[in-house]
Order: structure tokens, then sequence, then C-alpha cells
């Protein structure tokens, strides 16, 4: 029998959908013009292009102007701290982010840092939640930045991201939110939320990759990040990723569209795998939390195990899944964001990230489950650590 392959690594990347590759595939070929040129079919370009930031600033709440193509959500997040902090540098030096950030923040950081910039790495609670309190006695008056990521990579966990906004314009000070993993899957409305700059990215939404977006506020003093031509208002040069900024706006639509629906069927693949592993397979632990959680998210550490094994024996049933974020893995520490919460070196090594989509069947999420069952037990089977345990326990 043909092996069916079961994707729950979906916060890693996910596939194009049909309706989008078909919304990008004429600008490959007959609709390929310069959108800078003055011809026809070069205004066609620049029409999509036009229609595309539509579509995107209606799922903010926002103006057209505002979006500013990138080429993903690395490029937005590096260039709404760099830029800020070149444009605000006079007025303060002092950034606040949190400790499980992606990389694409925390690593900026540390460049802002050897520059001479102050960065406060917030903790978080065991569910990975940031705390209001210890946020508020972060601000200081040469704080120019605070930078919190919508919804984690690795956990789930949402943030109490208008509450933040909030703090963040009483303070005068401006606000930024990673939303790659939160954008189509919780409603966001800037205005509502208080928030100055949002980074996004096609690929984690049914979208091409090497295509993201920046929302930007009007006013906010954002220096460009690449420059040449007059594109993106000139603060981002470069001839257009047309066919990727055609297939973004499309998937962002789609996804939009069919937002409650979609997320409610998550929800339910996913409270059903979190139940059966809770009920069924012994020394687990949920990381995240448990209501404040992405629709498609479920993480579990299990005790006595490596993550790396699970993640070989689960492939070698055709279950993609990941150990952490795709970034950490080949390396040997465990993730930032598992200890962040707070697990033991050897508890976050044995974790396992299941991201499911709208089209993870029930079916599927049970032959995880039963996958899983038989996999643990028999890593646990060989493991001398797992052998002790039950020895003192009996
Ligand atoms: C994937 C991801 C990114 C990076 O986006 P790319 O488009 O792959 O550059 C940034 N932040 C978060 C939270 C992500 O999940």
């Amino acid at each position: 029998m043909e092996k069916k392959l079961i994707y729950m690594d979906n916060a890693a990347t996910t596939p194009v959908k049909p309706a989008v590759l078909k919304a990008m595939l004429p600008y490959f070929t007959e609709k390929f013009g310069n959108p800078s040129s003055i011809y026809s079919i070069s205004s066609e370009n620049k029409k999509a292009i036009t229609n595309a930031r539509e579509v995107i600033a209606k799922t903010l709440n926002t103006a057209p102007e505002n979006i500013y193509f990138t080429a993903g959500g690395s490029e937005s997040d590096n260039w709404a701290l760099k830029a800020t902090a070149d444009a605000y540098e006079s007025k303060g030096k002092h950034i606040i982010t949190t400790g499980i950030e992606h990389h694409a923040i925390l690593h900026t950081c540390e460049y802002l840092e050897k520059r001479g910039f102050e960065v406060t790495y917030l903790n978080v609670d065991e569910n990975g939640m940031v705390k209001m309190e210890e946020l508020r006695a972060a601000i200081r008056p040469d704080t120019i930045l605070i930078s919190v990521m919508f919804a984690n990579n690795e956990i789930g966990t949402i943030q109490p991201i208008a509450e933040i906004g909030k703090l963040a314009h009483e303070h005068g000070i401006l606000f930024h939110t990673d939303a790659v993993q939160a954008y189509t899957q919780i409603p966001i409305d800037v205005e509502e939320m208080n928030i100055d700059m949002l980074s996004a990215s096609g690929h984690k939404i049914n979208g091409p990759k090497g295509i993201g977006f920046l929302y930007i506020r009007k006013g906010v003093k954002i220096r460009s990040f690449v420059h040449g031509g007059a594109q993106e208002r000139h603060r981002r040069a470069g001839t257009e990723n047309v066919p990727g900024i055609v297939g973004l706006a499309k998937a962002a639509e789609l996804a939009v569209a069919n937002m409650k629906e979609r997320t409610g069927a998550e929800r339910k693949v996913r409270d059903h795998l979190i139940s059966r592993i809770e009920n069924e397979i012994p020394y687990v632990k949920l990381n995240g939390d448990r209501t404040k959680r992405l629709p498609n998210n479920i993480n579990f550490s299990f005790h006595f195990i490596e993550g790396e094994s699970l993640l070989i024996l689960l492939d070698g049933k055709g279950i993609c899944a990941s150990s952490g974020s795709a970034c950490t893995s080949g390396s040997l520490d465990p993730s930032h964001v598992l200890l962040a919460i707070g697990l033991p070196h050897e508890i976050a090594h044995g974790s396992l990230r299941l991201t499911i989509s709208d089209e993870t069947t029930m079916e599927e999420a049970d032959f995880v489950v039963d996958s899983l069952k038989e996999i643990v037990e028999h890593l646990r089977g060989m493991s001398p650590l797992y052998e002790d345990f039950i020895k003192k326990e009996a």
C-alpha cells in the first residue's frame, strides 16, 4: 500500500492553494511586464499590485498605502526594527521585546545591541505569556519601540496584543508585532489594537515563499530598507515580485474569507489531538496556553524521549512534524522558547510540535496519535532513564 503523507508542519510552511497558483500563473508569462513601464501589459501589472495592496489592507482595517511588500517575514521583521532604530535614535536607544521571538527578531536585536542599542528581553510565564506588569516596568523615557509577536510559532501562545498596543501608545512608544503565525488565523484590526507595524509572510498562509509584507502606520518615520528605484513609495526598491504579490493577496483573501469555519475546524481536530495524547500517553506535558492558543498548534513534551528520534520514526510512518522551529533543528541546543517557559533541558529535548490545517482529518489525527503511542512506548522501552524511573515508581 502506498503510504499517504500526513503533513502536520504547517507552522514551518504551507502548500500553495490551487486557486492561489492559478491567480499567479499569468504573471509569469503573458503578463510579464515591468510594472514601472508605461505600455499596457505593464499597467495591468501595476493594477494587479494596487489591487493586492487593497485586498491586504482590508484584512487589517488599514489603508492600502500602509502596506509594503517585502521578501517575507524575516525581511519585514528586520526592516521594522532596523529602520525604526535608525529613525528614532535621537529620541532614545532602548527597545523592548520578548525572549520567545522568532530569530528574525532576536538576531536583529543582537545586531542592534552591537550598534549601541539596549534591548530588554521580557520573560514569559509557564504558558509563554508576556506579563503586563513586567512590560510596564520595563518602559523607560528612552524606549522607542516595543516588539512582541502576535502568536508564537512553536507553542502557539497568543499574546495580549491589544493591551500591549494600548500601553505602548499611552507612553508614545511605537508598537511592532510579528504576526507571521497569527495572520489569517486570528482577526486583526491594527486600529483597534494600536499596532504601528506588523509583519506577515506568504508561505505561512498557503501563499508562495519569498513574499510578505510589512504594514507601517501612516506617520511612522521609517527609513528605506532597500535603496534604488521608486517602488513601494521609495522605501523598498526593486522590481516588484508581481506573481508573488498576486499570490500573497489571493491567499490572504481566501483565508480571511473563511477564517471562522476554517479555524473552527482546526480547533476541533487540535482539541481532539490534545485530549487523546493527554489521556492515552503517560508522562506528557502540553506546552503553551490551553485556551489562548493558535487554532492549529499542538506542542507536547514526552518525558524520557528524544524529539529527534520521535521525528525520524514518525517520518517512517509518513508523518511530517517538528521538534521545535525548523531554524533551530540541526543544532543540539533545545529551543529557546521551551527553555523560556521553564522546561528543563531534558524535557525540552523531548518535545514535538504538530501544526495542522483545515484539511487535516480526524482519521489523520487518530492515525498520528496511534503511531505516537506505539513510537513513544518503543523509545521508552529502550531508555535506561525510563527503566530507572519505573523501578523507583514501583
Ligand atoms: C516563519 C516565521 C518568520 C519568517 O518568515 P519567512 O517568510 O520565512 O522569512 C518570522 N516570524 C515567525 C513567527 C515565523 O513563524
